[in-house]
């Protein structure tokens, strides 16, 4: 075969990688020996690599290599090599990889960077970008490899980082994989001490599945702790696990370790962390559990295995029954691969159950966090009474906006006479409590779900029902079901004189011209039976669709639709008192067209669906300036100016 030499090139980084070189070379780092985590877990990625290829069958440069990371410095020359058996690289792969940054790792880093106070080497590693930590150490790298792939030439890499590197083929005879000469910056001499390096990588890397030898000593001997009997773990080593596998610097919040042997067998080992990762929303896509067969890494960050809505959980599953050359490709679709996947979320969901039941502190901690996300899983259908049970709300009776409350504790305190869960929806405790649906709720002692979060209209539409009760917002309760319920606040009952015969049809007649003055804006207006402290409400004829619904319709189709809506009037209401005494004066009063007017777009208001605010300021402006007139004359004002 013919091979074409390597000519010597110098290359330029790409912009985004200068930039965090510079970083990375100007900076001061407290934890600069994590390069040698991030050089080790290059190399383990390789490997893992490199088994994978020779699973599938391919044909495989110096096949009986063993797969080991082998450490080893010279003091003289002030050098650390590491290298690795995986499966190399070539010219084109090192320009790629290595000169370039595919993701937007660089870009992502150097955001968290600016916005959070954490050191760069204690965050470096979650973002892809890891092999350039080794110039927080060297002031010169050199990479000597040789790609997995029959007949391909071995090749040298240098740089100091600066801004360019070279690339030429390597002179010296070299077999498959990557060694990595960390040539040190001076007050480096920590690095080429045996003991020093043992116990980085002990820290840091115990858990790679290969051995790691530093200077023909293997290190790690942990390789896979999921696999060890779950009594003989001790806590510290599940924490060092989570640590090794998620680069958090806390413990988790919760560990789930479990082996099943029937019908499927599988191990996992699972844990949620104490804070959502997802910090700035940039890890959109960094979830997923390491899938293994047989305690070889198929997969980093398998997205089958659990759902979006458990994304948060972190950990590996390890099975006996898949095959080890199973393609990534090929998984989805193994019935074995998804009955471990159905168990797993079912695990999950026991576990966070259990959790609720026995350690109510630590679950509001997981709600507080992971809440948002978890609330994504009104739509696992198989598994919607358990998610159910594990949702939390802040309610009416709740002593704050802190204080949440599950359904089986509203079922608890519900009426008897009660055949359904209500819920109202707001931008805020405040807002809902000041929503004029929940007066006639308030006066009945029932207690309401307070919704704060537009998921969560989303939820309840989808779960309808819990146990035996429909769920339904506050909007659409029926009245007449709520009547039968008692009152509680019996202070109020009678405080207010009931309207004469005459007066009844004069109200009659006083809804009949609001319609008029509104006309298609409404579908009806009627007296109401819900409202205590407001004149009037709008409320969703039973067939239409809840406010929140349109207004997100609204948003999608880009336009203003207001749903005619039923105006209700609260005929014991001062406001409605006095504007029956003008209509029976005279029932053409232009007063009477401004006031309802004014009700109708405040309520329209209330309900966020006013677009243009104009017509409604004008009004309520000359309604101030006519009462202003009122207020001096009642006050006498005028007469005291003249004195
Ligand atoms: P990450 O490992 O998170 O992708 P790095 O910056 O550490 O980010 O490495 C960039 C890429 O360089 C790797 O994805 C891999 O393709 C390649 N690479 C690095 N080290 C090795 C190695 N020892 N063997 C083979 N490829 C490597």
């Amino acid at each position: 075969m013919s091979e074409t030499k390597v000519e010597e090139t110098k290359l330029e980084f790409k912009a985004e990688v200068k930039q965090l070189l510079d970083i990375l070379v100007h900076s001061l780092y407290t934890h600069k020996e994590i390069f040698l985590r991030e050089l080790i877990s290059n190399a383990s990625d390789a490997m893992d690599k490199l088994r994978f290829e020779s699973n599938k069958g391919t044909e495989i440069q110096d096949n009986d290599l063993p797969l080991e990371i082998n450490i080893t410095f010279d003091k003289d020359k002030k050098i650390v090599y590491v290298s690795d058996s995986g499966i190399g690289m070539s010219k084109d792969d090192l320009v790629n990889n290595i000169g370039t940054i595919a993701k937007s790792g660089t870009s992502d880093f150097l955001k968290v960077m600016a916005e959070s106070k954490e050191d760069a080497s204690n965050i470096i590693g979650r973002f892809g970008i890891g092999f350039y930590s080794v110039f927080m150490v060297a002031k010169e790298v050199v990479i000597k490899t040789k790609s997995f792939k029959k007949d391909q030439p071995a090749i040298k890499w240098i740089s100091d980082g600066l801004g360019s590197y070279t690339i030429a083929e390597l002179d010296e005879p070299k077999k498959r994989g990557t060694l990595i000469e960390v040539h040190l910056k001076d007050e480096m001499d920590e690095f080429l001490e045996k003991y020093r390096l043992d116990s980085i990588v002990k820290k840091h890397s115990s858990f790679i599945s290969f051995p790691i030898k530093v200077e023909n000593e293997v290190v790690n001997t942990v390789q896979a702790l999921w696999r060890e009997p779950k009594s003989s773990i001790k806590p510290e080593k599940y924490t060092e696990f989570y640590k090794f596998l998620t680069y958090d610097n806390d413990e988790p919040l919760t560990t789930l370790h479990r082996s099943v042997d029937a019908p499927i067998q599988f191990t996992s080992l699972l844990f949620i962390p104490k804070k959502n990762m997802d910090m700035f929303g940039y890890h959109r896509d960094e979830y997923g559990l390491d899938l293994y067969v047989r305690r070889v890494l198929i997969q980093h960050q398998n997205k089958d295995l659990l759902p979006e809505y458990l994304s948060f959980v972190k950990g590996v599953v390890d099975s006996e029954d898949l095959p080890l050359n199973i393609s990534r490709e090929t998984l989805q679709e193994n019935v074995i691969f998804s009955k471990i996947a159905n168990s797993v979320t079912t695990q999950i969901l026991s576990h966070l159950s259990t959790m609720a039941d026995k350690e109510e502190e630590k679950y509001s901690e997981f709600w507080k966090e992971h809440g948002k996300t978890f609330k994504m899983g009104y739509m696992d259908y198989p598994n919607q009474e358990k998610f159910s049970k594990l949702l939390r709300f802040n309610t009416s009776i709740s002593k704050d906006a802190n204080e949440l409350f599950s359904l089986d504790k509203y079922i608890e305190r519900m009426k008897s006479e009660q055949k359904e869960i209500y819920y109202a929806v707001g931008s805020s405790r405040e807002a809902v409590q000041l929503d004029p649906h929940i007066e006639i709720f308030k006066s009945k002692g029932i207690e309401i779900l307070f919704l704060y979060d537009p998921m969560d209209e989303f939820v309840m539409e989808a779960l309808r029902k819990y146990k035996d009760f429909e769920i339904k917002s506050v909007e659409q309760a029926d009245t007449k079901k709520l009547n039968k319920i008692e009152n509680v606040d019996e202070e109020n009952k009678d405080s207010v004189e009931e309207l004469s015969k005459s007066d009844k049809k004069h109200f009659s007649s006083l809804m009949k011209r609001m319609q008029d003055i509104l006309g298609d804006k409404v579908k009806e207006v009627k007296e109401s039976d819900r409202l205590k402290g407001s004149p009037i409400v709008l409320v969703n004829p039973a067939d239409g669709i809840s406010s929140t619904m349109q207004k997100i319709m609204n948003i999608q189709g880009g336009t203003v639709n207001i749903p005619p809506k039923i105006m209700e009037v609260n005929k014991n209401h001062k406001l409605i008192r006095n504007l029956l005494k003008v209509f029976k004066a005279n029932d053409k009063d232009e007063y009477i067209t401004t006031v309802v007017e004014q009700l109708y777009e405040s309520s329209i208001l209330l309900e966020g669906f006013l677009s243009d605010p104009h017509k409604l300021v004008n009004r309520v402006n000359s309604l101030l300036e006519n009462s202003s007139e009122w207020y001096t004359s009642v006050k006498k004002l005028d007469n005291l100016e003249k004195e």
